[in-house]
């Protein structure tokens, strides 16, 4: 099939937000994320298994998730998806609140405190089903779309970039992309370095 398809189905871009086994403040950039029902409150949230907040959730079972708004900046997002809370905090640098003891984004259109209820492996993620303790709506801001979000970084990318032809993501970390290892994947998608297209 072609995957451009799979990628039509909205969705927003979240922040989450927990804590590893030596009390640190961790989190991720996640766009996996459904509402299950209102009664009770539950919800799916899809954590990558390279993610070392998802391995720290999957001992806690706990998490906060953040909507994001459509005004986030993109070094935000990129702080929480490019990097891995293994090597540094991210939240130092985020204006944060905490929400049962656990930070949140603070202009967040919305923040929630999960706990894992059930937890399914798949091939690349653990997609966990999750009781939704608390939670509040914070910013009166229009979510942010992921499909906004990659109309925005495409518009502000530079004349030549590579791109995932799966996802339309578009690398632009700071180590030029041929010197990437041969295993690092689209952060998004999953797919290795052979998807991408310089364009
Ligand atoms: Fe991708």
């Amino acid at each position: 099939m072609d995957l451009q398809a799979l990628f039509k189905i909205s969705h927003g871009v979240y922040l989450t937000g927990a804590k590893d086994a030596q009390g640190r403040f961790i989190g991720s950039c996640i766009d996996s994320v459904m509402v299950v029902e209102a009664d009770p409150q539950q919800v799916i949230v899809s954590m990558n298994n390279a993610s070392y907040t998802m391995e720290n959730v999957l001992k806690t079972g706990e998490l906060t998730l953040s909507v994001l708004p459509n005004n986030t900046p993109n070094d935000t997002i990129e702080l929480f998806g490019m990097n891995s809370s293994r090597d540094m905090d991210k939240w130092e640098p985020t204006e944060h609140i905490l929400f049962h003891d656990l930070p949140v984004y603070k202009n967040a259109v919305a923040y929630m405190y999960l706990n894992v209820k059930e937890t399914l492996l798949t091939n690349g993620h653990h997609v966990f089903l999750c009781d939704v303790i608390d939670g509040q709506p914070g910013t009166m801001v229009a979510p942010l779309l992921y499909a906004d979000y990659q109309v925005r970084k495409a518009s502000e990318a530079p004349q030549k970039h590579w791109k995932c032809s799966v996802c339309g993501y578009i690398y632009d970390g700071e180590i030029p992309f041929e010197d990437l290892p041969d295993d690092w994947v689209c952060p998004l998608c999953n797919q290795g370095k052979g998807v991408f297209v310089k364009e």
